[in-house]
């Protein structure tokens, strides 16, 4: 006797992000070009205060992408011996410089600086990550602000992969302010159901399981497996998780989902490179206003 399976595994698109990536730098590209011949060149700077070698891995593909696009990166390493009121201070020096149009604070702090507190003295028309309590503000009262990259990258992908997301379930792992929220921000302003569940979170796969779009940012690889997902399930990767040989993993474990689920972004290749575009993005749109201001 054959049996037949009652819920046999249908194919699983992979939503990829290095060619909207692409995209959007060839665009960057252009612009970088235009506002330099104007005589205003794109200008980032990344403000770090650590050792962290994975930080300083970020902070320098950053000046990477930027350099390859035209726009100056300016890397202000004020070492992990940094003090809340030195870091303040050249935030605020920053924010006030007419040549500078994109101001990031990089993670890890030193102990006993508050990300948000100091986040909310980069100059908001600068704060091209979203970083500024401001921003998020902003963005949940449905006012023009810069979202944290990543979290536009989420929304990016979902628009590029063509996932319709008016009247759909949104559910996001992970409530970090600078994922988690503005994530569950993006997709509510575009009209989604949306729900939130982090650690604390009881029956996780009872959420996640009516999501037709499950966002995954927790930091926690293999969080995410079949018991988690339904067939129609479009799933988007943020999880970043460095394994022991030098790779990558997302927080959803592919091989137990795939075939399982209607879409999945790779880790890595996902979001991860459509949120360096979308900084260069965000930075040459803050120039460009300024050219108006
Ligand atoms: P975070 O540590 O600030 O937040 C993690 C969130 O996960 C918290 O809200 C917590 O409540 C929730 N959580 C923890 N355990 C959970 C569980 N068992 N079930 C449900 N929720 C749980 O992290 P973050 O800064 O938001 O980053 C999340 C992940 O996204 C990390 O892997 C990070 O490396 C990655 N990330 C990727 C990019 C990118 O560009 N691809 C950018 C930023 C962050």
């Amino acid at each position: 006797m054959t049996t037949i399976p009652t819920s046999a595994p249908s194919a699983t698109k992979t939503l990829g992000g290095t060619q909207l990536a692409r995209d959007i730098r060839a665009g960057v590209t252009s612009a970088a070009a235009e506002l330099t011949l104007l005589g205003l060149p794109p200008r980032l700077a990344v403000v770090a205060a650590t050792d962290d070698e994975s930080s300083a891995w970020y902070v320098s593909s950053i000046a990477k992408a930027a350099a390859k696009s035209g726009i100056v990166c300016d890397v202000v390493d004020l070492g992990a011996g940094a003090t809340p009121q030195g870091i303040r201070a050249e935030l605020e020096k920053l924010s006030a410089d007419p040549a500078v149009h994109g101001i990031i604070l990089q993670t890890p702090l030193p102990a006993g600086a508050n990300f948000e507190d100091l986040a909310a003295s980069i100059a908001p028309d600068k704060d091209v990550d979203g970083a500024n309590p401001v921003s998020l503000g902003r963005l949940a009262a449905g006012l023009p602000a810069y979202a944290p990259a990543t979290a536009a990258a989420v929304l990016a992908l979902l628009d590029h992969h063509e996932v319709p997301l008016a009247g759909r379930t949104g559910v996001v792992v992970g409530r970090s302010n600078v994922v988690g929220k503005p994530a569950a921000q993006l997709l509510l302003q575009r009209d989604a159901t949306v729900t939130i569940c982090h650690r604390h979170t009881r029956n996780l796969d009872h959420y996640t399981r009516t999501a037709d779009v499950l966002v995954v940012a927790v930091g926690r690889p293999g969080l995410i497996t079949a018991q988690h997902v339904a067939e129609h399930t479009v799933v988007i990767d943020v999880g970043t998780n460095p394994t022991d040989d030098g790779g990558l993993v997302g927080d959803v474990d592919e091989t137990s989902v795939s075939g399982r689920v209607a879409g999945l972004t790779p880790v890595p290749g996902g979001v991860g490179p459509v949120t360096t575009a979308l900084l260069l993005h965000h930075t040459i749109q803050s120039a460009s206003r300024s050219q108006h201001s």
